[in-house]
Protein backbone atom coordinates (compact mmCIF):
# COMPACT_ATOMS: atom_id res chain seq x y z
CA UNK A 1 0.00 0.00 0.00
CA UNK A 2 0.84 3.27 -0.86
CA UNK A 3 2.41 5.33 2.19
CA UNK A 4 0.28 8.68 3.35
CA UNK A 5 2.44 11.02 4.59
CA UNK A 6 -0.01 11.32 7.67
CA UNK A 7 0.42 14.66 10.29
CA UNK A 8 -0.34 13.01 13.50
CA UNK A 9 1.70 15.84 15.82
CA UNK A 10 -1.13 18.32 16.70
CA UNK A 11 -0.27 21.08 19.29
CA UNK A 12 -3.90 22.34 20.55
CA UNK A 13 -5.29 23.17 24.38
CA UNK A 14 -8.81 22.21 24.88
CA UNK A 15 -10.80 25.19 25.40
CA UNK A 16 -7.80 27.71 24.58
CA UNK A 17 -8.27 30.06 22.04
CA UNK A 18 -5.08 29.61 19.38
CA UNK A 19 -3.67 32.15 17.01
CA UNK A 20 -2.59 29.30 14.27
CA UNK A 21 -1.38 32.13 11.93
CA UNK A 22 -1.81 35.83 11.21
CA UNK A 23 -5.50 36.39 10.73
CA UNK A 24 -6.79 32.41 11.95
CA UNK A 25 -7.86 31.97 15.38
CA UNK A 26 -9.03 27.82 16.59
CA UNK A 27 -10.67 26.63 19.60
CA UNK A 28 -10.94 22.60 19.84
CA UNK A 29 -14.29 21.01 21.45
CA UNK A 30 -13.43 18.51 24.17
CA UNK A 31 -14.87 15.36 21.54
CA UNK A 32 -12.14 13.13 21.03
CA UNK A 33 -13.07 10.06 19.35
CA UNK A 34 -12.19 7.64 16.73
CA UNK A 35 -13.65 9.93 13.82
CA UNK A 36 -12.64 13.31 15.14
CA UNK A 37 -9.05 12.54 16.70
CA UNK A 38 -8.40 15.11 19.29
CA UNK A 39 -11.82 16.83 18.81
CA UNK A 40 -13.25 19.32 16.57
CA UNK A 41 -11.20 22.44 15.50
CA UNK A 42 -13.36 25.58 15.28
CA UNK A 43 -11.46 28.55 13.47
CA UNK A 44 -12.76 31.75 13.78
CA UNK A 45 -11.61 34.21 10.67
CA UNK A 46 -10.61 37.38 10.60
CA UNK A 47 -10.76 40.24 13.16
CA UNK A 48 -12.81 42.47 14.66
CA UNK A 49 -15.62 41.31 12.31
CA UNK A 50 -15.53 37.59 11.97
CA UNK A 51 -16.23 34.26 10.38
CA UNK A 52 -16.76 31.27 12.87
CA UNK A 53 -16.28 27.89 10.51
CA UNK A 54 -17.72 24.65 11.67
CA UNK A 55 -18.85 26.06 15.12
CA UNK A 56 -18.38 21.86 16.40
CA UNK A 57 -20.69 19.93 18.62
CA UNK A 58 -23.85 20.54 20.94
CA UNK A 59 -21.47 21.29 23.91
CA UNK A 60 -21.99 24.12 26.21
CA UNK A 61 -18.56 24.47 27.88
CA UNK A 62 -17.38 24.97 23.68
CA UNK A 63 -20.19 27.17 22.99
CA UNK A 64 -19.42 29.18 25.92
CA UNK A 65 -15.36 29.18 25.30
CA UNK A 66 -16.17 30.55 21.38
CA UNK A 67 -18.69 33.52 22.52
CA UNK A 68 -16.07 33.85 25.23
CA UNK A 69 -13.10 34.75 22.77
CA UNK A 70 -15.01 36.53 20.48
CA UNK A 71 -16.95 38.49 23.21
CA UNK A 72 -15.53 42.40 22.13
CA UNK A 73 -16.10 41.36 18.15
CA UNK A 74 -18.84 40.80 15.67
CA UNK A 75 -19.40 37.46 14.35
CA UNK A 76 -20.62 38.21 10.86
CA UNK A 77 -21.01 34.25 9.43
CA UNK A 78 -21.33 31.15 10.48
CA UNK A 79 -19.97 28.87 7.94
CA UNK A 80 -20.76 24.60 7.95
CA UNK A 81 -18.69 22.66 5.81
CA UNK A 82 -21.20 19.86 6.55
CA UNK A 83 -23.98 18.52 8.74
CA UNK A 84 -22.17 15.76 11.16
CA UNK A 85 -22.77 16.80 14.85
CA UNK A 86 -19.30 16.81 15.58
CA UNK A 87 -19.63 20.09 12.96
CA UNK A 88 -22.78 21.77 12.82
CA UNK A 89 -25.07 21.66 15.90
CA UNK A 90 -23.17 24.33 17.51
CA UNK A 91 -24.31 27.13 14.64
CA UNK A 92 -28.00 27.30 16.10
CA UNK A 93 -26.67 28.54 19.67
CA UNK A 94 -24.46 30.18 18.29
CA UNK A 95 -26.73 32.18 15.82
CA UNK A 96 -29.08 32.63 18.57
CA UNK A 97 -26.17 34.61 20.71
CA UNK A 98 -24.50 36.80 17.94
CA UNK A 99 -27.38 36.67 15.73
CA UNK A 100 -25.12 35.83 12.22
CA UNK A 101 -26.82 34.19 9.51
CA UNK A 102 -25.45 30.29 8.42
CA UNK A 103 -24.17 29.44 5.56
CA UNK A 104 -23.27 26.13 3.77
CA UNK A 105 -24.14 24.12 0.70
CA UNK A 106 -27.53 22.48 2.10
CA UNK A 107 -29.18 20.15 4.94
CA UNK A 108 -27.75 16.83 5.26
CA UNK A 109 -28.91 14.77 1.91
CA UNK A 110 -29.61 12.07 3.07
CA UNK A 111 -33.10 10.15 4.54
CA UNK A 112 -33.61 9.59 7.73
CA UNK A 113 -34.86 5.50 6.98
CA UNK A 114 -30.83 4.46 6.43
CA UNK A 115 -29.93 2.99 9.65
CA UNK A 116 -25.94 3.16 8.24
CA UNK A 117 -25.42 6.82 8.72
CA UNK A 118 -25.46 6.42 12.52
CA UNK A 119 -22.66 4.16 12.13
CA UNK A 120 -20.06 7.02 12.05
CA UNK A 121 -19.78 10.46 13.41
CA UNK A 122 -23.45 10.63 13.34
CA UNK A 123 -25.81 13.01 11.49
CA UNK A 124 -26.96 16.34 12.33
CA UNK A 125 -30.46 16.51 10.29
CA UNK A 126 -31.48 19.73 12.48
CA UNK A 127 -29.43 21.85 10.81
CA UNK A 128 -30.20 23.86 7.39
CA UNK A 129 -28.39 26.86 6.52
CA UNK A 130 -30.02 30.36 6.43
CA UNK A 131 -27.51 30.94 3.17
CA UNK A 132 -27.01 27.91 0.43
CA UNK A 133 -23.86 28.26 -0.87
CA UNK A 134 -22.75 26.58 -4.41
CA UNK A 135 -19.77 25.63 -6.27
CA UNK A 136 -17.66 29.00 -7.06
CA UNK A 137 -20.00 30.74 -4.95
CA UNK A 138 -17.79 34.04 -2.81
CA UNK A 139 -18.51 34.97 0.90
CA UNK A 140 -17.06 38.13 1.70
CA UNK A 141 -16.68 39.56 5.24
CA UNK A 142 -14.27 41.96 6.63
CA UNK A 143 -10.72 41.60 5.65
CA UNK A 144 -11.54 37.91 4.33
CA UNK A 145 -13.14 36.13 1.50
CA UNK A 146 -14.27 32.67 1.23
CA UNK A 147 -14.36 30.47 -2.20
CA UNK A 148 -17.00 27.86 -2.07
CA UNK A 149 -15.62 24.13 -3.78
CA UNK A 150 -17.81 21.56 -3.12
CA UNK A 151 -16.72 18.43 -2.46
CA UNK A 152 -19.18 15.37 -2.04
CA UNK A 153 -17.62 12.03 -0.49
CA UNK A 154 -17.39 12.04 3.11
CA UNK A 155 -21.63 13.34 2.42
CA UNK A 156 -23.15 14.63 -0.52
CA UNK A 157 -23.44 18.37 0.97
CA UNK A 158 -19.57 18.91 2.13
CA UNK A 159 -18.07 21.90 1.46
CA UNK A 160 -14.84 23.03 1.38
CA UNK A 161 -13.70 26.56 1.56
CA UNK A 162 -10.44 28.17 0.28
CA UNK A 163 -9.36 31.53 1.68
CA UNK A 164 -8.26 34.00 -0.80
CA UNK A 165 -5.98 36.02 1.49
CA UNK A 166 -4.40 33.04 3.49
CA UNK A 167 -4.04 30.96 0.17
CA UNK A 168 -5.09 28.26 2.28
CA UNK A 169 -8.26 25.82 2.11
CA UNK A 170 -10.85 24.87 4.87
CA UNK A 171 -10.92 21.38 4.27
CA UNK A 172 -13.30 20.01 6.45
CA UNK A 173 -13.51 16.26 6.51
CA UNK A 174 -13.09 16.10 3.08
CA UNK A 175 -8.94 16.05 3.46
CA UNK A 176 -7.87 15.79 7.57
CA UNK A 177 -4.38 14.92 8.34
CA UNK A 178 -4.07 12.74 10.75
CA UNK A 179 -6.52 9.92 9.22
CA UNK A 180 -8.45 9.02 5.68
CA UNK A 181 -12.23 10.58 5.83
CA UNK A 182 -14.98 7.78 6.37
CA UNK A 183 -17.89 7.66 3.24
CA UNK A 184 -21.29 5.72 4.44
CA UNK A 185 -23.42 5.05 1.31
CA UNK A 186 -25.75 6.01 0.12
CA UNK A 187 -25.22 9.60 1.40
CA UNK A 188 -21.70 9.31 0.84
CA UNK A 189 -19.83 7.95 -2.29
CA UNK A 190 -16.76 6.86 -3.32
CA UNK A 191 -16.86 8.24 -6.68
CA UNK A 192 -17.87 11.76 -5.43
CA UNK A 193 -14.89 11.56 -3.29
CA UNK A 194 -12.74 10.76 -5.88
CA UNK A 195 -13.66 13.57 -7.98
CA UNK A 196 -13.54 15.41 -5.09
CA UNK A 197 -10.20 14.64 -4.30
CA UNK A 198 -9.54 15.17 -8.19
CA UNK A 199 -11.01 18.25 -7.76
CA UNK A 200 -8.44 20.32 -5.37
CA UNK A 201 -5.75 18.76 -7.08
CA UNK A 202 -6.29 21.21 -9.92
CA UNK A 203 -5.84 23.88 -6.95
CA UNK A 204 -3.25 26.01 -5.62
CA UNK A 205 -3.89 26.25 -2.21
CA UNK A 206 -0.53 26.43 -0.14
CA UNK A 207 -1.75 24.82 3.28
CA UNK A 208 -5.03 22.65 3.96
CA UNK A 209 -7.02 23.54 7.48
CA UNK A 210 -8.78 20.30 8.65
CA UNK A 211 -11.71 20.42 10.98
CA UNK A 212 -9.48 18.07 12.77
CA UNK A 213 -5.81 17.69 13.55
CA UNK A 214 -2.85 19.77 12.10
CA UNK A 215 -2.94 21.79 8.77
CA UNK A 216 -1.85 19.94 5.79
CA UNK A 217 1.66 22.41 4.15
CA UNK A 218 1.92 20.21 1.34
CA UNK A 219 -1.79 19.54 0.03
CA UNK A 220 -0.86 17.99 -3.80
CA UNK A 221 1.63 14.99 -2.34
CA UNK A 222 -0.74 14.40 0.21
CA UNK A 223 -4.04 14.59 -2.32
CA UNK A 224 -1.98 12.33 -4.76
CA UNK A 225 -1.37 9.78 -2.08
CA UNK A 226 -4.88 9.58 -0.65
CA UNK A 227 -6.05 9.06 -4.07
CA UNK A 228 -3.64 6.05 -4.30
CA UNK A 229 -4.64 4.73 -1.43
CA UNK A 230 -8.44 4.54 -2.63
CA UNK A 231 -7.23 3.35 -5.79
CA UNK A 232 -5.38 0.53 -4.25
CA UNK A 233 -8.20 -0.96 -1.81
CA UNK A 234 -11.01 -0.52 -4.94
CA UNK A 235 -7.98 -2.87 -7.03
CA UNK A 236 -7.38 -5.03 -3.74
CA UNK A 237 -11.69 -5.50 -4.08
CA UNK A 238 -11.07 -6.56 -7.42
CA UNK A 239 -8.13 -9.19 -6.50
CA UNK A 240 -10.36 -10.95 -3.84
CA UNK A 241 -13.67 -10.86 -5.64
CA UNK A 242 -12.09 -11.84 -8.70
CA UNK A 243 -11.77 -16.11 -7.82
CA UNK A 244 -15.33 -15.68 -5.59
CA UNK A 245 -18.20 -13.88 -4.32
CA UNK A 246 -17.91 -12.74 -1.45
CA UNK A 247 -19.57 -10.67 1.51
CA UNK A 248 -18.03 -7.33 3.19
CA UNK A 249 -17.33 -9.16 6.10
CA UNK A 250 -15.31 -11.46 4.33
CA UNK A 251 -13.32 -8.63 3.26
CA UNK A 252 -12.67 -6.53 5.54
CA UNK A 253 -10.11 -8.51 7.85
CA UNK A 254 -7.86 -9.07 4.92
CA UNK A 255 -8.05 -5.50 3.71
CA UNK A 256 -7.55 -4.10 6.98
CA UNK A 257 -5.47 -6.67 9.03
CA UNK A 258 -4.22 -4.39 12.05
CA UNK A 259 -7.33 -1.86 12.21
CA UNK A 260 -8.75 -1.68 15.70
CA UNK A 261 -11.81 -3.43 16.53
CA UNK A 262 -13.87 -0.45 16.85
CA UNK A 263 -13.13 0.63 13.42
CA UNK A 264 -14.39 -2.51 11.66
CA UNK A 265 -17.81 -1.17 11.10
CA UNK A 266 -16.28 2.33 9.81
CA UNK A 267 -13.80 -0.08 7.41
CA UNK A 268 -17.01 -2.05 6.39
CA UNK A 269 -18.68 1.29 4.92
CA UNK A 270 -16.17 2.76 3.16
CA UNK A 271 -15.69 -1.25 1.46
CA UNK A 272 -19.36 -0.48 0.48
CA UNK A 273 -18.93 2.84 -0.92
CA UNK A 274 -15.75 0.96 -2.77
CA UNK A 275 -17.90 -1.53 -3.85
CA UNK A 276 -20.50 0.73 -4.80
CA UNK A 277 -18.15 2.44 -6.88
CA UNK A 278 -16.87 -0.80 -8.89
CA UNK A 279 -21.30 -1.55 -9.21
CA UNK A 280 -21.33 1.87 -11.51
CA UNK A 281 -18.12 0.86 -13.50
CA UNK A 282 -19.85 -2.11 -14.23
CA UNK A 283 -17.72 -4.51 -12.36
CA UNK A 284 -19.31 -5.61 -9.64
CA UNK A 285 -22.70 -6.57 -8.91
CA UNK A 286 -24.89 -7.98 -6.14
CA UNK A 287 -25.55 -11.61 -6.78
CA UNK A 288 -27.37 -13.23 -3.53
CA UNK A 289 -28.61 -12.00 -0.15
CA UNK A 290 -29.29 -9.01 1.50
CA UNK A 291 -28.04 -6.69 3.95
CA UNK A 292 -24.47 -7.52 5.56
CA UNK A 293 -25.11 -11.28 4.03
CA UNK A 294 -25.09 -9.71 0.42
CA UNK A 295 -22.43 -11.44 -1.90
CA UNK A 296 -20.72 -9.76 -4.48
CA UNK A 297 -19.45 -10.90 -7.83
CA UNK A 298 -16.83 -9.59 -10.41
CA UNK A 299 -18.32 -9.03 -13.60
CA UNK A 300 -15.62 -8.47 -16.01
ZN1 LIG B 1 -17.85 14.40 9.13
Amino acid sequence: MVEIPFVKDHDFAYGAVEQVTTGLRRITARNPSAFTFHGTGTYILGEGEVAVIDPGPSDQAHIQALLDSVANEQVTHIIVTHCHRDHSPAAEPLKAATGAPTYAYGPHGGTASNPTENLEEGVDRDFAPDVYVSDGEQITGNGWTLECVHTPGHTSNHMCFAWTEGNALFSGDHVMGWSTTVIVPPDGSMTDYLSSLDKLLMRNEDCFWPTHGSPIKDPIPYLTALIEHRLQRIETIRTLLKPKDLRITDMVPQMYPDLQPELHGAAGLSTLASIQHLERLGEVQPIAGSGSDTYFRFMK
